[in-house]
């Protein structure tokens, strides 16, 4: 137990005991020690207890133990959270990893996932069918928390956001009511699920619309790291234009061993375009050949590819365990400026790990009237991802401190607001992240359905 942190009295516990079927961990129990970790390993946090959850009842008694206890209480989806949202001292921990499953409904192309599902359970069960909704870039990322910060991934310029496919959530209540939230049913609710970052319930399903996928045309184009500001203005210019079906990532990095880059480039400070075209193969080269042929790439590797084996392709170098820090910032545009900050910092990123990742919006993401949700971000172009990543706990606080300063170097482009599925633990509660409007709205919400404020910030 951390010091400071309250146990969770034995009454709760018993109580606890009696009404769930699933497992519950307390802090002297063997697999707590494992069990309480999430992703980001700079995350070391001791819950009072670890519930893993058999079904959405054990849900809804974990919370109504927990009213009759005043406990405070977090949610774990995928654990993926680089600011440990899901984790609080002392807090009862309500742990989803055990309900993950996917229901397809080929016919209403639609799929029922549980609030614990994992990307790679969606697009594994969706794929049988030949189809696919916007899901995270990296398989292990839980679709709870993804979702409910927005969701950006490949396919949301032609098919929008995560909550721009959410047709309706399951969701327990702090008070354990169970309701369902859609656009007929509890719509603000609806509302604030759909980029509010959670805090209003436990969801214990997700209904998502599905669309026909065939393989995309997708790879990676490498340039020296001397090459990172054009690649960066050719990123920006083709990007306005580009049709839905283009979604582009540019990432600054030290080259991964990659088998198709000659080997004397592994480990040196590179730019990778990253393409993802996700229509007719035939149409893709027009919007992808400015984006291959300019400079001298290293490599390129670009070519039709199954939906599914993509959407795996960057697990590897995304493992858990390592010592993370980001920072986030949304921008109406690239200048020149920034692009000369971002291409300055590749050649001096502060770990092998770390990596820049710049993200373009728009399309489909734009299209979507802002006033449904509560994602702030529609007329942002650009989002520009800060990925600090260390394996050695000592290297942590120097790497903090130059992944402050570049993010420093960005704000004067940056939009007011933060996209909460990138932002940090130091970036305070979603609703403080959001525009004041969505905050106040947010918070009300947060409020009505969480009158006990039962959900430790988050
Ligand atoms: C390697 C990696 C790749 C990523 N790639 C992308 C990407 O491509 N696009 C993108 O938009 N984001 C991406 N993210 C960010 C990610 O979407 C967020 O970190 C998200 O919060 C992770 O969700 P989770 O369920 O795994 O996290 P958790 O840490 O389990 O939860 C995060 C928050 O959501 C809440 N929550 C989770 N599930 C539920 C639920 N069922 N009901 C109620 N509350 C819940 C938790 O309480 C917590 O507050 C990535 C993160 C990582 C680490």
């Amino acid at each position: 137990m951390a010091t400071g942190s309250t146990p969770i009295p034995a009454t709760a516990i018993a109580a606890l005991r009696r009404l769930v079927r699933g497992r519950l961990l307390l802090p002297d129990d063997a697999p707590y020690a494992l069990d309480r970790r999430v992703w980001n390993a700079a995350i070391d946090r001791h819950p009072g207890a670890i519930l893993q959850c058999a079904d959405a009842e054990d849900v809804t008694q974990a919370l109504r133990v927990a009213t009759d206890h005043s406990l405070a209480v977090t949610v774990r989806g995928g654990g993926h959270n680089v600011a440990g949202r899901a984790l609080a001292d002392g807090a009862l921990l309500i742990d989803l990893s055990r309900m993950r499953d996917v229901t397809v409904d080929p016919d209403a192309r639609t799929a029922r996932v549980q609030g614990g599902a994992l990307w790679h359970d969606v697009d594994c069960a969706t794929a049988r069918h030949g189809l696919a909704t916007t899901g995270g870039l990296v398989s292990g990322t839980g679709v709870g928390g993804f979702t409910l910060g927005g969701g950006a991934g490949w396919l949301m310029r032609k098919h929008g956001l995560a909550i721009d496919n959410l047709r309706a959530a399951s969701v327990v209540l702090a008070d354990g009511r169970f309701v369902r939230a859609s656009a007929d049913e509890h719509p603000d609710l609806f509302w604030a699920l759909r980029g509010g970052g959670g805090g209003l319930g436990v969801v214990t399903e997700f209904e998502f619309g599905l669309h026909r996928m065939g393989p995309v045309y997708a790879g990676v184009v490498i340039r020296p790291a001397t090459e990172a500001a054009l690649a960066l203005r050719i990123f920006r210019d083709v990007a306005p234009g580009a049709p839905d079906e283009f979604c582009g990532m540019t990432v600054l990095a030290h080259a991964p061993p990659l088998p198709f880059l000659d080997a004397a480039w592994h480990g040196r400070p590179v730019v990778i375009s990253a393409l993802c075209w996700c229509g007719d193969p035939a149409a893709a080269e027009a919007t992808l050949e400015p984006l291959r042929r300019a400079g001298t790439p290293l490599a390129d590797h670009v070519g039709p590819i199954p939906y599914l084996q993509w959407q795996h392709l960057q697990d590897g170098g995304a493992p858990p365990g390592r010592h993370q820090y980001w920072k986030t910032a949304s921008l109406a545009d690239l200048p020149d400026a920034a692009i000369e900050a971002l291409a300055q910092a590749v050649q001096s990123l502060p770990t092998p790990q770390t990596e820049i990742h710049v993200q373009h919006l728009g399309g489909a993401v734009a299209r979507a009237p802002a006033a449904e949700t509560a994602f702030g971000h529609r007329d942002a172009r650009f989002f520009v991802n800060l990925i600090g990543v260390t394996p050695w706990a000592d290297a942590y606080p120097a790497l903090r401190e130059a992944v402050r300063d570049l993010h420093g170097r960005l704000q004067s482009h940056a939009l007011p607001g933060l996209l909460p599925n990138f932002s940090g633990y130091d970036d305070g509660p979603v609703p403080d992240q959001l525009t004041a409007t969505l905050a106040v709205r947010l918070q009300a919400l947060r409020r009505r359905y969480d009158p006990a404020a039962r959900f430790s910030p988050t």
